[in-house]
């Protein structure tokens, strides 16, 4: 097991000027506290204390090229000699965005901004604005950021409190939300069509939008049921309600279209963020032309001081040329694939209760669950607790995976690095025995 005792002074060192010691409430849970790191590189992640990672976390997402891609390096330092922010145009920008419109099926006209929250923001602004309708119908268990309007549905303390599927109970996740935040949407499970139709039925008329993550990867890792997209685009339609992809996580993950692409349904408006800067600050809101017109015109509102400036433009760009060049998805679905069922293989051979459920570039493992999950309830009746004694585990023995029981595989990992972590992961679900 690794030595943590630089982080350890280095976060009671923090916590004297940065509130719990860190940037994000995220990074507070890592194993055995917050930890400090010093440089990352390709697949692997290296601490304070001089522990080499296996990096499974990816910073949450972002760096499907792995730490430190030189293309993205060069191309970021290249651009920003030239500047940084002019508060006016520059050619890359109109490069970046011709380059989501050709891959991106709903990417008629977009915007950049600077992370996934605020552009979900901007989606609710703009489909109220085009519907006149003030709620969004969002789902269990997704994430959607940090800001007010969103911070209910992903704090449940069990299944049983979430009460009725058509009316669920609904919880703040934390303290300070102004009381109207609760009145701007209606929750409901994932993946039933047939109670979002019921909903949609009796209440469509107060619904501008409905948002979902078109593969559930913030609770679980689960995969739409067999027409539950195209179901929602249906929906959708016939009752003139704005449908909103949040592809913030599977946006240039599953491919270079999206979730959207690889299930071939198109929403109104969709959100791209963590993949496609490769760490850089930068996200979009793009849409169809008949609702990012509004914004065209002003009548929608978007702005900000630091969108799209030339440093996150450039590191979009390169992870973009680098992914059109090596095309690493196949790879990537086919490694993650060999992982999940090298993991499952291993957990079945020292008589553990794993399951692993997801697409190769992004899974899930969890324990206490046989059957698969199909929504945030499901997720709500795992072992937690053992969960936690895995990752701990599998980061003493130098695999770091998000605490959540999540994976993701870069364009950097090797078949070799995959055999690595299914060994250790063997070692560790040994251990966890004895
Ligand atoms: N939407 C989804 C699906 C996410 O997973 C996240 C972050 O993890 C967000 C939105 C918020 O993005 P950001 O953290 O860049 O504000």
């Amino acid at each position: 097991m690794g030595s943590y005792k630089n982080s350890a002074i280095l976060l009671d060192r923090a916590k004297q000027v940065l509130a719990g010691g860190v940037s994000s409430e995220f990074r507070k849970y890592n194993h055995p506290h917050a930890i400090f790191y010093s440089h990352g590189k390709g697949s692997r992640i290296y601490d304070v204390d001089g522990n080499e990672y296996l990096d499974f976390t990816l910073s949450q997402g972002p760096l499907i090229l792995g730490h430190s891609h030189p293309h993205v390096l060069k191309s970021v330092a290249e651009y920003s000699e030239e500047g940084q922010l002019y508060a006016g145009q520059h050619i890359r920008e109109v490069e970046l965005a011709e380059k989501l419109n050709a891959l991106i099926p709903s990417a008629e006209l977009m915007r950049f901004c600077l992370d996934g929250s605020e552009a979900v923001q901007t989606a609710f602004r703009v489909a109220r604005a085009k519907t006149g309708r003030k709620k969004f119908l969002r789902f269990e268990g997704h994430y959607h950021g940090w800001l007010d309007n969103v911070a209910y549905g992903i704090s449940a303390p069990n299944a049983d409190a979430l009460g009725d599927r058509e009316q669920p109970n609904v919880f703040p996740w934390t303290a300070g939300l102004p009381d109207s935040s609760r009145d701007d949407f209606i929750v409901l499970p994932w993946n039933d069509l047939e109670l979002v139709g019921r909903v949609l039925e009796k209440r469509h008329e107060e619904i501008a939008a409905i948002i979902t993550e078109p593969i559930m990867c913030n609770n679980g890792c689960i995969l739409p049921k067999e027409g539950f997209l195209s179901g929602l685009r249906e929906l959708c339609n016939k009752y003139g309600v704005t449908l909103i992809f949040d592809e913030v996580i599977t946006g240039f993950r599953v491919g270079l279209g999206g979730a959207q692409s690889y299930y071939g349904v198109t929403p109104d408006l969709s959100i791209f963020a963590k993949a496609m800067g490769s760490g850089y600050p930068i996200s979009a809101i793009v849409g169809k032309r008949e609702w990012m017109e509004l914004v065209a015109a002003g009548k929608v509102i978007h702005a900000g001081t630091m969108n799209a400036g030339n440093p996150t433009v450039a590191a979009a760009l390169a992870t973009i040329e680098v992914l059109e060049q090596e095309m690493p998805y196949d790879r990537m679905h086919r490694l993650g694939r060999k992982l999940m069922q090298g993991l499952q293989r291993t957990a079945a051979e020292a008589a553990q209760d794993l399951s692993v459920q997801g697409l190769g570039p992004m899974f899930v493992t969890y324990f206490g669950v046989s059957q698969p999950l199909s929504d945030y309830r499901d997720t709500l009746g795992t072992n937690k607790a053992k969960l936690g004694r895995f990752v701990a585990g599998l980061h003493d023995a130098g695999v770091r995976v998000i605490g959540r029981g999540l994976w993701y595989i870069s364009a950097a990992h090797t078949e070799a690095e995959i055999n690595q972590a299914i060994e250790v992961a063997s070692r560790v679900l040994h251990d966890m025995n004895s």
